[in-house]
């Protein structure tokens, strides 16, 4: 992730503009910023809970249904997983409680719903043992953007307030608008993801697009990934999208889509800023090794956020940043370089996430170096150096006793 008001430490007089920019969405992302990193306390459990460690996650299915005009989401997501132990008799599943689950199937069987302090306990209906698979199904509604979690927002862009509906769950902000076991360690090895919109809206998501199907309520977008990923990775990124491609060759004969989801107003502008990636996707792979999801695609999709977002093969990009210039190509560079260093290579706990930002803040420098020369490369990180590190400038992390440490960047 980048945080452009953390950046102006940096670059404060080049932000400057950006600041002044009247930001349109229906929350003042300022204030929004200030909050994710200090979520409601309360809401949160160990994670994962003792009972979490006894299965893996294989896959999950979000089907999701959005009625941006009611502010209301309709979700059934299918989570398959295996036991790790002998006689699993529950699962519990981090879910808080912002959207309400209606009901829980294993097969046919509707099982009892028990939601408590931020986990659904499910009681199966057969104990699984070692290595046996299980699949459950929760079914929820509501408006995941109660709360003011800012994992979810019903935003609006442009003169006709088009819809932007968009989500960005780093840390811990998943089980605000689905249920998972919220651990960035336990990669599901595939998700799918199903989401239906009216008739006007473009749906960005994770991986390849497997199809798009008319029905009553508008079209259902079809995405798939199956490379591992976190559940923090899981985005969607919904609005009257203009798309367009480049084509990222990485062998003489194959090449990877590189798609960008982008606001009509700001088109033209969006394909100078954006024009970089390819270069940089080459220069990465010829020093990291090769785009860890080749065999997907790398994407962006404009957001009305501040900075951007490295969700994995889908990164979410700030509208604050399209400016038709390259000005901001630092934090393109930042969250390409995170494909390899956070989504492909992923903590294991929260407390390492300074590696991701480390090494894709290094990056940065190093695309500069390339583009510029040493003394470039020099110049960037020399300016990182006269910046003393400010302590209230830290992340919360969920400790194994579920208490929160006080972490500084
Ligand atoms: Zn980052």
């Amino acid at each position: 992730m980048t945080n452009i008001y953390y950046k102006i430490l940096i670059i404060l007089l080049l932000a400057a503009p950006l600041l002044a920019q009247p930001i349109k969405s229906r929350q003042d992302l300022r204030e929004s910023e200030k909050s994710r990193f200090n979520f409601e306390k309360s809401a949160f459990i160990n994670a994962p809970t003792p009972n979490q460690r006894l299965f893996d996650i294989t896959s999950y299915q979000l089907d999701l249904d959005l009625y941006p005009d009611q502010f209301l989401l309709r979700g059934a997501v299918t989570i398959n997983g295996k036991s790790l132990t002998n006689e699993l008799d529950h699962i519990e599943i981090d879910f808080y409680h912002v959207l309400s689950v209606d009901s829980i199937l294993q097969g046919r069987s509707t099982l009892p719903v028990n939601h408590k302090n931020g986990i659904i306990d499910i009681i199966l209906n057969n104990v699984i043992n070692i290595d046996e698979s299980f699949s459950v199904i929760i079914y929820y509604h509501g408006d995941p953007e109660e709360g003011r979690y800012q994992s979810f927002g019903w935003s609006d862009h442009g003169s006709f307030n088009t819809p932007i509906i968009w989500t960005l769950s780093e840390p811990y902000g998943s089980p605000v608008w689905w249920p998972c076991k919220d651990d960035p360690k336990d990669k599901a090895d595939s998700v799918y993801i199903n989401v239906t919109v009216p008739p006007d809206l473009i749906v960005a998501s994770n991986g390849l697009l497997s199809g798009v199907s008319r029905n009553r309520e508008g079209f259902t977008y079809h995405w798939k990934t199956h490379y591992p990923i976190s559940t923090y990775l899981v985005s969607l990124a919904i609005s009257n999208y203009e798309q367009f491609s480049d084509w990222y060759s990485y062998s003489s004969d194959d090449s990877m889509e590189v798609t960008y989801f982008v606001y009509p107003e700001h088109l033209n502008a969006a394909k100078e800023n954006l024009s970089i990636t390819v270069e940089m996707l080459e220069f990465y792979a010829s020093i990291f090794g090769e785009y860890p999801f080749i065999d997907e695609k790398y994407g962006m999709a404009i957001f009305p956020w501040s900075g951007g977002m490295e969700h994995q093969t889908i990164t979410s990009y700030g509208y604050g940043l399209i400016w038709g210039n390259h000005r901001y190509d630092f934090i393109n560079a930042h969250e390409l370089a995170h494909q390899w260093f956070g989504d492909c290579i992923t903590m294991r706990h929260w407390s390492h996430i300074w590696l991701n930002e480390g090494f894709a803040s290094y990056a940065e420098a190093l695309w500069f170096e390339h583009i510029n020369g040493k003394n470039a490369y020099h110049n960037y990180v020399n300016r990182w150096d006269a910046i003393p590190l400010n302590p209230k400038i830290s992340f919360y992390h969920r400790s194994e006793t579920g208490k929160f440490r006080n972490r500084s960047r």
